[in-house]
């Protein structure tokens, strides 16, 4: 839909052509652009004889139509790359197994504290969508846009050209689309860097990227600048932002800054402050507006989103954590101790990596799912565990094994699909049954 409102706004016709339904409010809004469409369904040869077809970022590249279409020597370019070439403002891309929204929210809060910059892509709403709504509104080219990217999008782009790119870590996720392979998935994510013609900057302590990047350098012979940030011993070649002490310090240009407060709090935060910090300085935004706005940031909703405290004890709502890395800095960064939510639909999870963690800091475990097996398997040893099938019960018996003093978190290290729409469905059922306590 972004892409029709773009192509009506710069006047461009267009066709729009869905497999599925469109939905009442899509068929009104194109019927006042004047975008003719299809729904249920591709007429193929209408597709063929377009100059160009701009692919929504959920249809993969394997779909029928696409094969079809390609074969037919058809141009299909993604959404973000089409795009792109209706701005001139300065591209930051995201992309990163976790943490590409809050840093590219973090991104965008600091420099919209001095500059036009507008926040797209896979958070909020879709690149063309957004300069299609500044077009419609008379407002002028934005100066720079940050970009979520996911991996769908990602593998959809053939010519973007970004002054920045961030690559926040990358962790086994969403392998079952790259043939259950680590490397492509890798691959997948370090497309970043080959669509970055400025500063690449990663995080030197995830030792898949560093081994990811090695092997892209490999490839490819004229790379953008590298800048890293971490706090792992020994540092990296590239690193020029770290942590001591509660202080991060960026060191640019022969010129340190440090940053003592941060609002967000947790270790993974702190990459994505760093992170944020970096970037914002590479754009010349001034030390102060990094060091205020760092200290002045809300966190996002379903991402470690502290709820209420009932009776001493703080109900946590981390919904957005579908895999084990996500949930990993959730209990990492707890220091009370916690009756943990956990369950849904497991992507291959290899729980290993939480035993140490859990034994030292859960005392309770609420297995919420279907399917709970694997759970108990790897934590049953934990002095009460509980199954549930709704959240208001898995809320219920977590609140009676929490004492004064403990945290109730939900960070489920799944995926939501066997009881709940999506992760934001889970996260505000969380919140309700809380409430209702
Ligand atoms: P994404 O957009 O990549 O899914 P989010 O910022 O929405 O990332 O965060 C998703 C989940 O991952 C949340 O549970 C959050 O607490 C956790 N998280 C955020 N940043 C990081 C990071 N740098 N490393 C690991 N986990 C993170």
């Amino acid at each position: 839909m972004g892409a029709a409102q773009l192509a009506y706004a710069l006047g461009i016709p267009a066709f729009l052509s869905d497999a599925k339904a469109l939905s009442e409010k899509d068929k009104e809004r194109l019927n006042q652009w004047g975008i003719d469409y299809e729904e249920h369904g591709h007429n193929v040869d209408r597709l063929k004889a377009a100059s160009a077809i701009v692919k929504s970022p959920g249809i993969p590249h394997t779909a029928a139509i696409i094969k079809a279409l390609k074969a037919d020597g058809a141009v299909v370019l993604g959404e973000v790359d089409w795009a792109a070439h209706y701005t001139t403002a300065r591209l930051i891309g995201i992309t990163g197994s976790n943490g590409k929204t809050t840093t590219a929210t973090l991104c965008h809060h600091i420099m919209a504290a001095e500059m036009d910059a507008v926040l797209a892509g896979n958070v909020g709403q879709s690149l063309a969508g957004t300069l299609a709504d500044r077009m419609r509104y008379g407002q002028p080219d934005p100066e720079v846009v940050v970009l979520e990217l996911s991996s769908f999008q990602l593998d959809d782009v053939f010519e973007l050209k970004l002054d920045q790119g961030i690559l926040t870590n990358i962790t086994p996720d969403h392998l079952d689309r790259y043939d259950y392979d680590l490397n492509k998935y890798a691959a997948s994510k370090m497309q970043l860097a080959t669509y970055t013609s400025g500063q690449f900057i990663y995080c030197d302590d995830d030792p898949i990227t560093n081994t990811a990047l090695e092997q892209w350098l490999q490839e490819h012979s004229n790379p953008p600048k590298l800048l890293a940030y971490g706090t792992d011993t020994p540092a990296g070649p590239h690193r020029i932002t770290t942590k001591e002490n509660n202080t991060i310090t960026i060191q640019l240009n022969n010129e340190a800054m440090t940053i003592e407060e941060l609002a967000l709090q947790g270790k993974h935060n702190m990459y994505n402050s760093m992170a944020a910090g970096l970037s914002s300085r590479l754009m010349n935004i001034r030390k102060e507006t990094v060091r205020k706005q760092l200290s002045t940031f809300d966190s996002l909703e379903h991402r470690l989103e502290s709820i209420l405290n009932i009776s001493g004890v703080e109900y946590i709502n981390d919904s957005k954590a579908t895999n084990v890395n996500a949930t990993y800095y959730a209990l990492e960064c707890q220091s009370k101790p916690v009756v943990w939510i956990v369950g849904g639909v497991d992507k291959g999870n290899d729980y290993a990596e939480l035993l140490q963690l859990v034994q030292g800091k859960v005392k309770g475990i609420v297995a919420l799912g279907l399917d709970n097996e694997k759970i108990k398997e790897a934590f049953g040893e934990v002095p009460a565990f509980a199954e549930a099938e709704t959240m208001k019960d898995a809320v219920r018996a977590a609140s009676k094994m929490a004492d004064k003093g403990d945290v109730v978190l939900l960070s489920p290290c799944c995926a939501s699909f066997d009881l709940f729409e999506n992760y934001e469905d889970r996260g505000r059922q969380f919140k309700n049954a809380v409430r209702m306590l």
